[in-house]
């Protein structure tokens, strides 16, 4: 049995909102933020805002107490530590950075579970500031993908990430959690016999809806925080695991069949383990 890959997006996919702007919000940067965000770009905004906090005399301690506050479900844990207990290989590819992301998932016990972060580099300077970097240099080179942001295009990432776990000629399946605009981009690198999980009524469905060819694989919508755990348990799944795999080698028959199709190949059953019918 092959492992999956699960990449999952940060924000409003793994934690129960933004944590920019929670950290904005709940430190009172609200009115500078507003001010500014038609000047800077969000990276650069971002580290503005940690320039401010450390001008108001607030310590990075301060800032990780306000990211531990952050809501997050306990089934989400419970299901992320399953995932990762059943041998899937865990990844987060995120335009957070990595402070506020590793600070969260260590406060919850999460961190161990993920092979890879991919996001923002940051990093404390001598004078206790936050420092927020983009994770592409986007000042010598432009991705010019018009679904992300200029500091990371998500579709280039992920190309990295399965050039890296295909690495020995296997291929692997990859399954990939998100909610937004940047997350299309990551989910057109996905191919048949992938699965998507994108949540729903969030921008990613909403470009998903209005270009239902563009995606090569599987797609199962999520709306609760109870149904994406119910998802991620099910990827613990021994025989979803398998019926997975085979799901990729009958792919290539099944390259017409887009949303329609795909959404009745998979469901959730009242016993709470996932079908895919082959
Ligand atoms: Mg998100
Ligand atoms: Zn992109």
């Amino acid at each position: 049995m092959a492992g999956a890959v699960v990449v999952f997006d940060f924000d409003a996919t793994i934690i129960d909102g933004d944590g920019d702007l929670w950290v904005v919000n709940e430190l009172g940067l609200n009115h500078l933020f507003t001010q500014l965000r038609s000047t800077l770009p969000h990276n650069l905004l971002m580290d503005r805002m940690m320039k401010e906090l450390h001008s108001q005399g607030k310590t990075i301690e301060e800032i990780a107490d306000c990211l531990k506050q952050i809501p997050m479900r306990p089934s989400i844990v419970s299901a992320i530590k399953s995932a990762h207990a059943s041998g899937c290989e865990l990844r987060i590819l995120s335009d957070a950075n990595v402070f506020f992301i590793e600070t969260i998932l260590k406060h919850h016990g999460l961190l161990d579970c993920f092979h890879e972060i991919n996001c923002n580099p940051s990093f404390v300077d001598e004078e206790g500031r936050l420092r927020i970097l983009p994770y592409h240099d986007f000042n010598s080179s432009s991705h010019a993908c018009n679904l992300c942001p200029p500091n990371m295009c998500k579709g280039l990432v992920m190309e990295t990430i399965r050039d890296s776990v295909s690495a020995d000629g296997k291929k692997q399946v990859m399954i990939y959690v998100g909610d937004g605009t940047p997350d299309f981009c990551a989910g057109l690198k996905l191919e048949e016999g992938d699965y998507l999980i994108p949540r729903n009524n969030f921008p990613i469905w909403e470009l998903i809806c209005a270009n239902p060819v563009l995606i090569r694989a599987n797609i199962h919508e999520w709306n609760t925080w109870e149904e994406l755990a119910a998802l991620l348990i099910n990827t613990t799944n021994t025989s979803f695991i398998e019926d997975l795999d085979k799901s990729t080698t009958s792919a290539a028959t099944a390259r017409d069949c887009k949303i329609e199709d795909t959404n009745s190949t998979i469901s959730t059953h009242s016993n709470g383990t996932l079908r895919v019918p082959h």
